[in-house]
């Protein structure tokens, strides 16, 4: 499982560091360097650009895991050109932002969109399976999620635009109902097409979600 995020354009990063001219880049060794985006590799090449742009660098890292505890360590690590700069330009999902926005006083940066969390199906090819919706129907959908699966999010079977198994809204898509269909005759278990799913209450829902483990 991976959370799967895209580089910002040049120019928004721009705009975000208008003002701080010292920047210290922090990237991500497990999800951003799968997805190239803030893995080793993309800054150098974004501490190149921002020296370009007249930017001074103080320095940069790529923390292991950008969103656990050991960032703390490796902050600290970097201390000296932590404290040269005026901001953290941040190169991994918005999980490592928060992160580092917790240990850190001067402004913490995003330089990448966080779009969602994805299964590997083959080489460098993610897909969203999961929208963490808090109540899993993956029980009577034969483990596809119809909120990702299906272009509608639909919870009780298909719209009437699905057509030889491709989704109306995207025809080189399979239609998500299609696949569960699929799945759940091949089980034996067609009867859960009829189980009927009531409809999520997400303004219920408390934010920030939080749990505390015992
Ligand atoms: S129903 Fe879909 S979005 Fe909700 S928890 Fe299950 S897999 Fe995730
Ligand atoms: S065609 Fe299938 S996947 Fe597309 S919106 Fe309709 S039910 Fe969902």
């Amino acid at each position: 499982m991976k959370s799967i995020t895209k580089q910002k354009t040049f120019d928004e990063i721009k705009e975000q560091l208008d003002g701080l001219d010292r920047v210290f880049i922090v990237g991500c060794g497990t999800c951003a360097t799968m997805t190239k985006t803030g893995g080793r590799d993309e800054v150098l090449g974004m501490k190149d650009r921002l020296q370009e742009l007249g930017k001074m660098v103080t320095g940069w890292t790529v923390i292991p895991t950008a969103c656990d505890e050991m960032t703390e360590v490796a902050l600290r690590e970097n201390n000296g050109a932590i404290n040269s700069s005026n901001c953290i330009l941040v190169m991994s999902c918005a999980l490592g932002v928060h992160k580092i926005s917790s240990y850190i006083e001067r402004p913490v940066i995003p330089a990448l969109d966080t779009l969602f969390i994805g299964l590997e199906d083959e080489p460098g090819n993610f897909h969203e399976v999961c929208a963490q919706c808090g109540q899993c129907v993956l029980g009577q959908t034969a483990g596809i999620c119809p909120l990702t699966a299906c272009h509608k999010g639909l919870l009780n079977g298909p719209c009437g635009g699905t057509n030889k198994g491709k989704c109306e809204v995207d025809i080189t898509k399979d239609c998500g109902w299609t696949l569960i269909y699929q799945r759940l005759e091949a089980q034996g278990r067609l009867d859960l097409m009829r189980k009927y799913q009531p409809p999520k209450n997400y303004q219920a829902t408390p934010r920030p979600r939080t749990i505390k483990i015992a």
